[in-house]
This record gives structure tokens, sequence and C-alpha cells, in this order.
């Protein structure tokens, strides 16, 4: 790349991720447990939402996704918090001298329903990321038409700026 390529003082990412429920673990959403007959099934604790937000600043630091950073074959990071692993996306990208605009996120699930619990994702998602509440979204929706009844599927875009 020339020096001289122009830099603007913004970069912007997106993430997306999946998980299947699964009976007899524990759920967790966006770093906090949620009441469940049902969790959702990963290498590490299966957290959607956190997954997505890494992938979010990965994508807009261009530093590749959440598995070149944590593999999933990696024994260490079995039933591991994803709070981990947004931490340390978060560590990069004030490394590199970004800081988070706003990050908007859409969760796609069936059950169980996310109302009364959206203001704690926002709460812990902003302290995880430094951030004050009001540059954090969360949005949920029902698969409507889609045949996701056993799936959770999280987007997520984050703004970024010098
Ligand atoms: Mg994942």
């Amino acid at each position: 790349m020339p020096a001289s390529h122009p830099s603007p003082p913004w970069r912007i990412g997106t993430g997306f991720d999946s998980h299947a429920f699964a009976p007899g673990i524990p759920l967790r959403l966006g770093g906090i447990s949620i009441p469940h007959a049902c969790g959702l099934a990963g290498h590490s604790d299966g957290d959607v939402l956190l997954h997505a937000v890494c992938d979010a600043i990965l994508g807009a630091l261009a530093l590749g996704d959440i598995g070149a950073l944590f593999p999933p074959g990696d024994p260490q990071w079995r039933n591991a918090d994803s709070r981990i692993f947004v931490r340390r996306a978060h560590e990069l990208m004030r490394a590199a001298g970004w800081s988070l605009g706003n990050l908007d996120a859409t969760l796609i699930l069936e059950h169980p329903r996310l109302g009364p619990y959206r203001e704690s994702i926002r709460a812990g998602l902003a302290e995880l990321l430094a951030a004050h509440m009001d540059t954090i979204s969360i949005k949920a929706k029902t698969p409507e038409g889609l045949s996701w009844p056993d799936t959770a599927v999280a987007q997520v875009t984050v703004l970024l700026y010098r």
C-alpha cells in the first residue's frame, strides 16, 4: 500500500454468528446468564452475540475473525467465557488507536423473549467495551418465516473512529 493511501478517521465492521440450542447447558447471551431450558452449544460458552461483536470489531480492524484469534480446537477455550474474546478484540482496537463510535446488534431467535434482559445486555456490553450505553443498541427479532426454531443468530455492526 502506498504511503499516501488515504486513511479515513473511521472504520466500519460487521459480524455474524449462529449457534444451535441444546438442552441442559446454561444460556449465555451478551455476556449474561439467562434462565432457559436450553443453552447455545459451542466450543466456548456459545455466546452468539459476543462472538458477532468480536467479529465486527476484528472486521473493522481487518484482523480476520474470532476463529483466527481463538482457534476453536484449542482446549484452553473450551467452555470459555466469551467476554474474554471481546476484551481481547477491544484491546486490539484500542492498541491500534481506534475508539468505538457505536454498536448496533440484532439477535434473531424464537426463544426466550429477550425484552426483560435487554438493558442488562446493553449495560454489560457497554462495560466490556468501555462505552456509554447510549452507543450500544440491542434489537431482538423472532425468525418469522425462517425455519430456525432451534438456532440463535446474531448480526452486529460497529463504527470505529480515530
Ligand atoms: Mg460462535
